[in-house]
């Protein structure tokens, strides 16, 4: 087992790596940027470098400055967490060739999923079912319409290299093609260097429920159930559930069989997960996520297995220690995002935290770097906080987490527990009765 894993993150997710590792008996290395000094993973942390501006690009995406870090720690692996590098294949593979570990899975995987073309290919390869489209990128126009047309509209074009919702444009007929071709190529070109596009069936009113997946190198695969995270803004998610109050044990079953045969079949080793949309009965691959995902806390709460933990472990080379009949679903969890911004325009709200008081009791978790006096950074994302709460059923659930954002208290900044508060409230969503462009139109009735 490691001795030392450096955590190349920051905030949240940082220090739930750190905790990971403590119990582990392994120690961390934290890196932060300037802005970052004072941060709760920095303080925790058995050592800290710092590595660079507040801007991530020169810091938190600083790949010689966090392998030198590495070097001169003595580490022996790197946890990249979410975002920031964790799918970046190239830094997969210098981790590696420095003889360091990387926690995740290989470049060679990481690529693949990462252009979602080949992604969609191999899983389509593998016998996972995918969204009807284009079979590769489109290159000229005349393509675009022929394969809009056989799939039928409404269409969306998306960026290959895509990600965080974004390169994605939809068009509704045909004369909305152009457009939405060269918008979606703009903005990936400007987004991810690549206008690398291709075409997909836009599906009316699908949920988003994606497959988590655990692997490690001695060609063990499991799935640990799924995750609803239909709740969403601009595509990129707000809430999340476990289970989906849409799909039965059976569906549950079957998709994940054929998860765990596509990635035993490709060797997949670490984390991941497989998105899926679902509509009518049907589930179709979107995109496979090689990494830790920020939901992932609601599958613990009902599994009681520490993902993190796995994550170590099978990137030591260490065999799962329980197969699919092990792993228990108990109940329900329930995830909410909250973020450093205003709960009805969205505007960023950085600033001083004044007061805070998070909320506790039985099976309530908050995942947070956040305290009295923090001052929240205006240079990265606005997630300050995880709520995850856990109930015998959905309506206890429910009912513990809207006790749960009653106790909770932060002060000095706005976030976006008011909106949360509304959303345990709304009927629909009591009743599970949600879609991808729920929260938008509740969001549109609210304001209009
Ligand atoms: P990203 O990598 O940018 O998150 P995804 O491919 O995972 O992009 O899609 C993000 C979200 O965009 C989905 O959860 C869904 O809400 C919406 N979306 C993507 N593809 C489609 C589609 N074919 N039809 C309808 N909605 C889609």
């Amino acid at each position: 087992m490691f001795q030392k894993v450096l955590i190349a993150n920051r905030g949240e997710i940082a220090l739930r790596i750190h905790r990971a590792c403590q119990e582990m008996g392994i120690k961390t290395v934290a890196v932060h940027s300037t802005a970052d000094a004072s941060a709760m993973h920095v303080r925790l942390a058995d050592e800290a470098v710092c590595i660079g501006p507040p801007a991530s690009s020169g810091s938190y995406l600083n790949i010689p400055a966090i392998i030198a870090a590495a070097e001169i720690t003595d580490a022996d692996a790197i946890h990249p967490g979410y975002g920031f590098l964790s799918e970046n294949a190239r830094f997969a593979d210098i981790v590696e060739e420095h003889n360091l570990a990387f926690i995740g899975p290989t470049g060679e995987h990481i690529r693949i999923m990462g252009d979602k073309i080949a992604a969609k290919e191999t899983m389509k390869r593998l016998g996972v079912p995918v969204v009807p489209g284009s079979t590769g990128g489109i290159t000229d126009d005349a393509e675009a319409f022929k394969v809009a047309a056989e799939v039928g509209y409404p269409v969306i074009v998306k960026a290959a290299a895509g990600g965080g919702g974004r390169g994605m444009k939809v068009a509704n007929e045909e004369s909305e093609l152009s457009r939405a071709l060269t918008a979606a190529r703009t903005e990936a070109r400007a987004a991810f260097g690549d206008d690398v596009v291709y075409i997909e069936k836009y599906l009316a009113t699908p949920r988003h429920i994606e497959v988590q997946i655990l692997g490690d190198t001695h060609g063990n695969v499991v799935h640990m159930g799924e995750r609803d995270c239909s709740l969403q803004r601009r595509h990129q998610k707000v809430l999340e559930e476990a289970p989906s109050p849409a799909i039965t044990d059976k569906q549950r079953a079957k998709i994940g069989k054929r998860c765990v045969a596509a990635m035993k079949q490709f060797g997949y080793r670490g984390a991941g997960t497989v998105e899926f949309l679902y509509e009518n009965g049907e589930f179709y691959f979107i995109e496979m996520n090689t990494r830790l995902q920020v939901e992932h806390p609601i599958t613990e709460m009902i599994t009681g297995i520490d993902l993190v933990r796995e994550q170590i472990r099978v990137a030591a080379g260490e065999k799962l220690g329980f197969s699919q009949a092990d792993i228990p679903l108990r109940g329900h969890a329930i995830e909410c995002r909250i973020n450093a911004e205003d709960p009805m325009t969205f505007a960023p709200s950085p600033g001083t935290v004044t007061d805070y008081h998070p909320p506790g009791g039985l099976d309530v978790r908050v995942d947070s770097g956040i305290y009295a006096g923090y001052r929240v950074p205006p240079y990265y994302d606005s997630l300050i906080a995880k709520l995850i709460v856990r109930g015998d059923t959905r309506e206890d659930c429910l009912m513990r987490l809207r006790r749960a954002l009653d106790e909770y208290v932060i002060g000095g900044i706005k976030t976006s527990i008011p909106l949360h508060q509304m959303l345990v409230d709304n009927p629909d969503f009591g009743e599970g009765e949600y879609h991808i462009h729920w929260l938008e139109r509740f969001l549109a009735d609210l304001n209009s």
